[in-house]
Formats: structure tokens, C-alpha cells, sequence
């Protein structure tokens, strides 16, 4: 029986969530809990941080992990133009550029800031993708190692102990939550654990080498002491919702959004734009955990107080199961697949537990309402 969370849609089918006594998730307590925080103490908490870090050598105050997207860019923008200070910008190259966040990268770029891209050897990214799309039913575990390691990296190369990224999300979203220090410290050990699963390392076979995974490795965390990483979650300090940072950076420069009016699965036409995959990633998350990227919103804009369940349920009948289409041959050819194999793999990483077979086609065995 797989249950919905009484407030939002989220199901108690994704990893790590937790649900209380009355059926309520605690992603949605934690919503709760945002508002009641004191934000202007909190702004006072991140002003003091940052003037404790900005006596320093070098001409970059922090960095900022950046896709070009809504979120990262709000926060590259307001650091720079709200706090005065002058951000490094690293993006770990999507797997397959989307020419939507290109042109939004170029836009912010031009507004005036610093940009580092780091992009992946692209046989050893493909093969990775789609053995973990084979595997894991996920094409991008490597893709989120070199997300969370890159900017690492460039903090231990460039001697820039501050990092600022988006937002925790195990307590935005549900999931586990270890401390209260958590919501405002990045602990890398966490996001090993949660987002990775596994040592980039063991991922050397026949044709990938050891230093082939160079890209998705963690520094060495004696370098990452020496330097004093620090990476804070600039949600802590100000609230955070993704409908409001895209309200925010939407003026700022030509901001593009989703060809054809909206992103395939869902409603939104602002979120994720940058990789072609991701279409696919959050399809596969549909067939995994049953819930897909029309929950995934609309549970973020029910919290915030920005639709009402009600509306987000219709939305989610509508949209939540529709499949990947827009770049669907580019999937294939990118993970070099046919279609009855690509067909063979989504089916493999149903839940029995959450899908049934009837009438010829796969059904939710519990949809939500
Ligand atoms: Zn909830």
C-alpha cells in the first residue's frame, strides 16, 4: 500500500521520507517550521559569515555550484549584486546540454561574473550513463558525484573556502534529517552517502580507468581542510522557493523556458532546464518510486502555500505519467539503445509493489487522491 502524504502528494514510497501519526510528511512539517524563522536573524547569521570570510587573499569571495538555472542563478545574482560579492561560478557540464541553459548561462555571464566549466571525458560519461540507466534505472548517479565533487575541487584548487549552494534536500523535500546544523552546513559525508551510494572508484572496468573518474572524486579531505572548505546552503539564510527565484531572476536577463510551453511530465515550463537526461532522470523516478516531476513541483508549491493540493492532484492526473518525449531519440542515441531494449530497461525498474500490468498497459496499483 503505498501512502500520500495528507498535506502535499508526496508518497511515502520516496527514499528516507517520513510520514507522523495524522499522515503528514515531514518535508511539509519543515515548511511548517520555515514559517516561523526569525529571516531578518538570519540574514543578520549570513552577513556575519560572510565578512568572516572576506578578509582574504584572491579575487573570488565564494563559490557557487551553477546551472544556469533559476535557483543557482538567483543566488549567483543576489551575492554579487545584493551582497557585493564576487562569486566564482563552477558547472559540472550537463551530460547533454540543453541549448535553453545555454543561453541563460551566457545571459548571467554577461551580466558580469566569472564562470569555470568542467566538463567530464564524454565516452567515459556515456558509458557510465548508460550502465547506471541499465543498472540503477538512474543515468545520472555519476553526473550527481561530479556535481557534488567539482565544486570541491575547484574550492581546494583556487584556495576559496566558501561554497554556497541551493538547498538542503532531505529537509526541503523529504528525508532524513541528521541535526539542525545540517540545514545550514553541507556535510560531505551526507551527500556521499545519500546522493552517490558508492566510491566513484569502483566504477573502473575494461575500459574505464581509475583516472578516468578523476572528474567525480572527492578531493582529499586533508586538501579540503587545509583550504577550510566551508559550503553553506544559502536556503537557510533566506527562504527559499523555487517559484520566487524564478519570479526573481525572470527580469534580470532574456530568461528562457521550456520549449513547447512546459518540461515533458509536468506543469512547469521554469525548473531543470539544463540537461536533456533530466527529462528521462525524473521519468525514472516515476517508474521507480511511482511519483514524478508534476508531484515533485507541485509538492514544492503546495508547501510554499502557492496551489492548493486540490489543484496540485489535477495536475498530477494530468501530467505526472506522460513520458519523455520531447528528446526522446536523443536519449537513445545517447545511451545507445534501441527501443525495445530502452522499453526492457523501464520495465525492469518498475516497483511490483507500485505498478500492475492490466488492460495491456502499466497502471499505478495505488494513484494518488
Ligand atoms: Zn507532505
Amino acid at each position: 500500500m503505498v501512502r500520500y502524504c495528507r498535506r502535499c502528494l508526496m508518497p511515502d514510497t520516496r527514499p528516507r521520507i517520513e510520514f507522523d501519526a495524522d499522515g503528514v510528511c515531514n518535508a511539509c512539517h519543515h515548511a511548517e517550521r520555515k514559517k516561523r524563522i526569525d529571516w531578518d536573524a538570519r540574514r543578520r547569521e549570513f552577513l556575519e559569515l560572510v565578512e568572516e570570510f572576506r578578509p582574504r587573499e584572491g579575487p573570488y569571495d565564494c563559490i557557487v555550484p551553477w546551472s544556469g538555472g533559476k535557483d543557482s542563478s538567483t543566488i549567483a545574482h543576489r551575492l554579487k549584486f545584493e551582497f557585493g560579492l564576487n562569486p566564482l561560478l563552477v558547472t559540472f557540464s550537463p551530460l547533454m546540454p540543453n541549448e535553453i541553459a545555454v543561453h541563460n548561462r551566457q545571459a548571467l555571464i554577461d551580466l558580469g561574473f566569472d564562470h569555470l566549466m568542467v566538463q567530464a571525458n564524454g565516452k567515459v560519461s556515456r558509458r557510465l550513463a548508460k550502465r547506471f540507466f541499465i543498472e540503477r534505472g538512474d543515468p545520472k548517479i555519476h553526473w550527481n558525484a561530479g556535481v557534488n565533487a567539482v565544486p570541491v575541487q575547484a574550492a581546494v584548487h583556487y584556495n576559496i573556502p566558501l561554497i554556497f549552494y541551493a538547498e538542503h534536500g532531505e529537509s526541503e523535500y523529504g528525508g532524513r534529517v541528521l541535526s539542525e546544523d545540517h540545514l545550514k552546513l553541507r556535510d560531505f559525508a551526507e551527500v556521499l552517502e545519500h546522493q552517490i551510494g558508492d566510491d566513484p572508484l569502483n566504477w573502473v572496468d575494461e575500459e574505464i580507468e581509475e583516472h578516468d573518474l578523476a572528474p567525480y572524486a572527492y578531493p582529499d579531505l586533508g586538501e579540503v581542510e587545509r583550504v577550510g572548505v566551508k559550503a553553506l546552503y544559502f536556503a537557510y539564510f533566506f527562504r527559499w522557493s523555487m517559484l520566487e527565484n524564478y519570479t526573481y531572476i525572470k527580469d534580470k536577463f532574456d530568461f528562457h523556458l521550456a520549449e513547447n510551453g512546459r518540461t515533458d511530465g509536468t506543469f512547469t515550463n521554469f525548473d531543470s532546464l539544463d540537461d536533456k537526461i533530466d527529462n528521462l532522470y525524473y521519468h525514472m523516478q516515476f517508474i521507480k518510486f511511482g511519483f514524478g516531476r508534476a508531484v515533485r513541483d507541485s509538492c514544492r508549491m503546495i508547501q510554499n502555500g502557492q496551489m492548493t493540493r486540490a489543484e496540485g492532484l489535477e495536475l498530477v492526473r494530468r501530467y505526472d505519467d506522460e513520458f519523455p518525449a520531447t528528446y526522446h531519440d536523443e536519449h537513445l542515441a545517447y545511451l545507445d539503445l534501441d527501443e525495445p531494449t530502452f522499453t526492457d530497461v523501464i520495465d525492469k525498474h518498475r516497483d511490483p509493489q507500485i505498478w500492475e500490468f492490466s488492460g495491456n498497459r502499466w497502471t499505478l496499483r495505488h494513484p494518488p487522491e
